[in-house]
């Protein structure tokens, strides 16, 4: 089957780090997920993102802090009050320093990752970033995921050690959230003036969106001196709006996160880090949920499939890497 030339050439350009507009983006996610210029997309973003981290991938463990039923209530979400029959929950000291000293076994857990839903007390999490910065080696990165946020809330999870934060505009925000899209535009550019390496995210994702439809919630965020994108699918969620349309195949997202990684090849970071990637989190981000039913099984399956995905080492907590090879999988209990 031939290529699509047009298609090669806008490929060619992001490959080489000029920059592609949205239109050229749309443009590239009008091709089927199995099409030749699919599949030449998440190859070249693939290399693009293996040369831009020297082959080492990274493990970001994100430990839930504070949840319950969230009163937004988002018409895609498990935690919204009026579809979840989950119980509100704090997360006690002794066990978040228990988990942070479990991460740090190795010392192969880059970020650490505190997450809470719904409104969250922003005074509690400060002093809980407070506490893995007093337990977690030296050089771990500390995010935050909340609600949306003031300046000073911002600048106050800066002051007490947060390093970055999770924050994203999603797609239907104000029709299917409970969120005005300017509030979490706001939010956003608030971590980001308080100095927070802040990822951002595009989604949820799903089958029904179109190729616009994801271009222009990417590019909403993208130029607002961010330093990571999320790309991420949405999870069917039964007895809410979107519960029986199904999800998008993983295909799909591959290659939505291809065009989106090659489109930033060009990104100018405002904070330099080594081994850092792409803009756009690929595979050389590898997440863990670490919480109390399988937080070290999650670990494990973390540390695989960077293994398994070819990368060559890991990176560790203080900047420095371990290589990631079968004898160091066996050693730290992952295989
Ligand atoms: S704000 Fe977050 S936790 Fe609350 S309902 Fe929306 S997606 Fe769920």
């Amino acid at each position: 089957m031939s290529i699509d030339s047009r298609a090669a050439d806008m490929l060619s350009k992001g490959f080489y780090k000029e920059r592609l507009e949205p239109g050229e983006c749309e443009y590239l996610l009008t091709f089927g997920d199995r099409s030749p210029v699919a599949n030449l997309a998440v190859s070249l973003a693939d290399r693009l993102t293996r040369a831009e981290c020297s082959n080492t991938g990274q493990i970001y463990a994100e430990i839930e802090v504070s949840g319950g039923p969230c009163p937004l209530n988002c018409r895609f979400c498990d935690c919204a009050e009026s579809t979840t029959s989950a119980r509100f929950f704090e997360i006690e000291d002794q066990v978040l320093e228990r988990y942070v000293q479990e991460l740090g076994a190795f010392s192969d857990v880059r970020k650490i990752g505190l997450m809470t839903t719904g409104e969250g007390d922003v005074d509690e999490l400060a002093r809980r970033v407070g506490i893995v910065r007093d337990t977690a080696k030296r050089g771990t990165q500390i995010y935050v995921n909340t609600r949306d946020l003031e300046p000073d809330e911002c600048r106050m999870l800066k002051k007490a050690g947060a390093y970055g934060a999770y924050h994203s505009c999603r797609i239907g925000e104000g029709t299917d959230t409970g969120i005005a899209k300017e509030k979490r535009l706001e939010t956003i550019d608030g971590l980001v003036s308080a100095g927070l390496s802040v990822t951002t995210g595009t989604g949820p994702v799903g089958p029904e969106h179109t190729p616009k439809e994801i271009v222009d919630s990417f590019f909403e965020t993208a130029g607002r001196r961010c330093c990571a994108a999320d790309i991420y699918a949405r999870e069917p969620v039964a007895g809410t709006k979107f519960g029986s349309i199904g999800k998008v195949k993983p295909a799909r997202m591959s290659q939505i996160r291809a065009v989106f990684t090659l489109a930033t090849s060009r990104y100018d970071f405002p904070v330099n880090e080594p081994f850092r990637g792409t803009f756009v989190q690929g595979l050389n981000i590898s997440y863990a949920r670490y919480g109390q039913a399988d937080g070290k099984e999650q670990l494990y399956a973390a540390r695989r499939r960077l293994f398994n995905n070819g990368y060559q080492r890991v990176l560790r907590a203080d900047g420095g890497t371990n290589e990631l090879t079968l004898a160091y999988l066996k050693q730290t209990g992952s295989v």
